[in-house]
């Protein structure tokens, strides 16, 4: 029996069986089933489809909301926002279908053209921090390019994964076409790698496990897309509106409690700014509202579990140089106060391990060059920012940061119709924007010849014409 708690209050909100190997075959079996049928539905009715299921997900969002906060501990209007981005995700994609156009290329002796066809069986995996919203980024393209999907969610976040399975079947998506299977990773997960039924894997997650589908989608030589951690650089220069920069670098970090992915959690400041922006930033991190996830004034909740509190604690030991210090609740619910360690070198273990959680790190730099090299000294490559007045410079630092998205005098990532992913071990592959379609179909090429008996293409049948 799995047991789903309330971060906020530790309490068991719900019991649910937990799903084994033989549930996933099961699933894998009926998204099999469904994958013919689904992938010849015209492009316009799944078109429609998808559409109809935006608007049932629109009408339920509140609902949707209140189970993502109450699940994970994120302040409802965090989920609310998150939640529209599900319906927004499935819109976008509703148009996909009729827009998957394949290439008209020019060769001899015929027709080349190119059909982007859907995969097959696509397994999905993600983790618990954005639920339902990773969860869209998969299905909602996977769906438009005619797969059929087994999901999987996080243990501890499964709860908006179960609504949406059956939204999509009052929605009139057809039987087998979604599958939402609840069990443990090492099982359920591990089965939609390695089942020889499913053509692709997408996951996101950690790093560590990334590596561990990456090894196991090989044996039957699967698709895979990896969305994994990061540790990405938030560089301010001297020469940016550093209250501006130091105003929002507290949410950029300390957003969903630090349980994010594209946390800017080293903040990289030029040594000449460097007191400025500390004593710019400690305001905002000292007002930080840390508390009731349903109270509408809070701005951070608590971390997702105990066991994930002790590990973020962890970097902060007892002679951690905190420069600056949040509240957080006493009592029951997984609390961590906002905490910034500066100042840090770019050695220091909370420097170059993802913490996940409301802690970051300080850095000096030097200079532009230093800058780039500290940001880049990573094995990650997700996502950043780059604080500037200079345009040039904005740029030229752009173009040398390896990281898969950057922001430039701002701290978005993640938007619906552009490309997000990572470099170097933050992942393989991109999601959102057109892009994603690209992972949800294979190419095929098809050369229709165009001779006759009378017209053969062979240069010595044409030379013997001639003469
Ligand atoms: P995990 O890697 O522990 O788990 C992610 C998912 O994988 C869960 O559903 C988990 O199942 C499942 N899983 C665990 N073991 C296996 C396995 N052997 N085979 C297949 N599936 C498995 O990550 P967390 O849930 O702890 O999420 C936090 C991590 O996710 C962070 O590192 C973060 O950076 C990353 N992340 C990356 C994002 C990106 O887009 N790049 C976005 C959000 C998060 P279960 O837990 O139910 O056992």
């Amino acid at each position: 029996m799995l047991e789903v708690l309330n971060p906020a209050t530790g309490e068991v909100v719900e019991r649910l069986d937990q799903a084994t190997e033989e549930d996933a075959d099961a699933a894998i079996a009926r998204a099999k089933e469904a994958f013919p049928k689904w992938r010849t539905v015209e492009p316009s009715d799944r078109s429609r489809l998808l559409r109809r299921l935006a608007d049932a997900l629109d009408a339920e969002k509140e609902n949707l909301a209140q189970l993502e906060s109450k699940n994970t501990g994120k302040p409802l209007g965090d989920s609310r926002g998150e939640i529209e981005m599900v319906v927004d995700t499935f819109h976008y994609y509703a148009g996909a279908p009729e827009r998957l156009l394949g290439d008209s290329i020019p060769v001899s002796g015929g027709v080349d053209v190119t059909f982007r066809e859907p995969l097959g069986v696509v397994g999905l995996i993600v983790p618990w921090n954005f639920p339902l919203t990773i969860a869209s980024w998969k299905m909602a393209p996977a769906l438009a390019a005619g797969n059929t999907l087994v999901l999987k969610p996080a243990e501890l976040t499964p709860l908006t994964a179960i609504e949406f399975e059956r939204i999509a079947r009052d929605a009139g998506i057809p039987e087998g076409v979604v599958n939402v299977v609840v069990g443990p990773g090492r099982a359920v997960g591990q089965r939609l790698v390695e089942h020889p039924d499913v053509a692709k894997v997408a996951f996101t997650g950690s790093t560590a496990v990334g590596k561990k589908v990456m090894e196991g989608a090989a044996a039957t030589i699967k698709r895979v897309t990896l969305e994994l951690g990061g540790k990405s650089a938030n560089v301010v220069f001297a020469d940016a509106d550093l209250e501006e920069a130091a105003a929002t670098a507290p949410a950029a970090v300390f957003g969903n409690a630090g349980q994010d992915c594209c946390a800017r959690s080293r903040i990289l400041v030029e040594k000449s700014a460097f007191d400025d922006f500390l004593s710019l930033m400690q305001p905002a991190v000292e007002n930080l509202r840390v508390g009731d996830p349903f109270d509408e004034a809070t701005d951070m909740g608590p971390l997702i579990s105990a066991e994930h509190r002790e590990g973020v604690a962890s970097y902060v030991p007892e002679d951690a140089p905190v420069a600056i210090k949040g509240s957080a609740p006493e009592g029951s619910g997984f609390w961590y106060p906002p905490t910034v360690l500066a100042p840090l070198t770019n050695e220091d273990r909370a420097a170059r391990e993802e913490i996940f959680g409301p802690v970051v790190a300080v850095i000096p730099f030097e200079d532009e060059d230093d800058a780039i090299r500290q940001a880049n000294d990573t094995i990650y490559g997700l996502s950043g920012s780059v604080w500037t007045r200079n345009g040039a410079r904005a740029l030229r630092v752009a173009h040398r940061i390896e990281t898969g998205v950057l922001s430039i005098n701002s701290n978005t990532s993640v938007r619906v119709a552009t490309p997000f992913g990572g470099m170097k071990q933050s992942g393989v592959g991109r999601e959102l924007g057109p892009h994603a379609l690209d992972y949800y179909t294979e190419v095929k090429n098809v050369y229709i010849s165009t001779e006759g008996e009378e017209h053969s293409s062979e240069p010595w049948a044409r030379s013997e014409e001639g003469a």
